[in-house]
C-alpha cells in the first residue's frame, strides 16, 4: 500500500534524524579552537580563537553564534583566549577555567564576572559537573606558560598554571584537549581515570611538542582516536599531520589518526 510505504519511509527518516541528532558534533576552527555540540544540544567552545589567520570565516562564525553555554579556556595566551570575551558577552556563556586564569580573564580582559563564578571555576585535579550532569570537566596538568595580556605589548598578568581538559560527555565520547604542552610522563595518569576516546593533541612544535613527542604522548594516554591541532597557523608551527602520522606508526601508537579540515564538523558516537 503506497500510504503505508510512505509512512514507513517517513518514520525511518525521523528515526534516522533523531539518531544523528543524538551524536556529539565536533567542529575545528584551526589552532586549538573547537566547538562541541552535545547530545542534548548544549554548545561548548574550547580555546575559541575563531578569528585566527587560517580560518577565513572567523568573523562570520562569531557573528552567527547564537547559543553558547560554556567557553572553556586552557591558558591565558591570546591564541587560546581568542574571541572568548566577545562571545561571552554576546551569548552569556559561562567561563570554564582554573581559578587564576578565570580571575585574570575577568579583571584584565573584561569577561563578565557573573559568568565566571565558582560553579565553572576549578583547579588542576578537580572535576566540575556541569549542564545538569551532561558533562564533567577535569582540569589536568600541562607544561607551558599562561600569562594574560590585554595587548601584545602590555606586560602579562599572572594566570596560574596552564591546563589540559578532559571532557566526559554523557551519552557521548570522552575528549582530552591537551592545551599547549610538552610531552610529560604524568600524561599516563590521565588514562587511569578516563578512557580517552578522542585526544585533541598539539603537534606544531616551537611553542609545544612537535610530531614525535606528540606521538609518545598519544601512547601514554592510550587514546582511541587522535586529532592534531596547533599547527600551520603561523609558519613557525612546522609540525604537520603527515609527520605526526609517520611518528605514530614508527612508535607503535595504536590510535587512529583523524585529520580535520578547518571549519569541518564531524559526528562522534558514544565512547
Ligand atoms: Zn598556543
Amino acid at each position: 500500500m503506497p500510504q503505508r510505504a510512505l509512512f514507513i519511509a517517513l518514520a525511518e527518516r525521523i528515526l534516522f534524524s533523531l539518531v544523528i541528532a543524538m551524536d556529539t558534533q565536533l567542529t575545528w576552527y584551526g589552532q586549538s579552537a573547537f566547538k562541541i555540540v552535545t547530545p542534548n544540544g548544549h554548545v561548548l567552545l574550547i580555546d575559541p580563537w575563531l578569528t585566527n589567520p587560517v580560518h577565513d570565516r572567523g568573523k562570520d562564525e562569531v557573528a552567527g553564534l547564537k547559543r553558547v553555554d560554556l567557553i572553556l579556556v586552557t591558558h591565558g595566551h591570546s591564541d587560546h583566549v581568542g574571541d572568548a570575551v566577545e562571545i561571552g558577552k554576546k551569548t552569556r556563556a559561562k567561563l570554564v577555567a582554573t581559578f587564576d586564569l578565570s580571575a585574570a580573564i575577568v579583571t584584565t580582559l573584561g569577561y563578565p564576572s557573573e559568568l565566571a563564578d565558582v560553579e565553572t571555576t576549578g583547579h588542576i585535579g578537580g572535576t566540575l559537573t556541569l549542564l545538569g550532569g551532561e558533562i564533567a570537566v577535569t582540569f589536568v596538568p600541562a607544561w607551558h606558560g599562561s600569562g594574560v595580556s590585554k595587548e601584545e605589548t602590555a606586560p602579562s598578568v599572572y594566570a596560574g598554571n596552564p591546563a589540559g581538559l578532559v571532557i566526559a560527555i554523557r551519552g557521548g565520547p570522552t575528549i582530552y584537549h591537551t592545551g599547549d604542552t610538552d610531552l610529560f610522563s604524568d600524561m599516563a595518569l590521565v588514562s587511569r581515570f578516563h578512557k580517552i576516546d578522542i585526544m585533541l593533541v598539539c603537534i606544531g612544535d616551537h611553542f609545544t611538542m612537535g610530531p614525535a613527542r606528540a606521538a609518545e604522548a598519544v601512547k601514554l594516554v592510550k587514546a582511541r582516536t587522535v586529532i592534531p591541532m596547533h599547527y600551520g597557523t603561523f609558519p613557525i608551527l612546522t609540525g604537520t599531520p603527515e609527520a605526526f602520522g609517520r611518528e605514530l606508526k614508527q612508535r607503535g601508537a595504536k590510535a587512529e589518526l583523524r585529520v580535520m579540515r578547518i571549519g569541518e564538523t564531524i559526528s562522534l558516537g558514544a565512547g
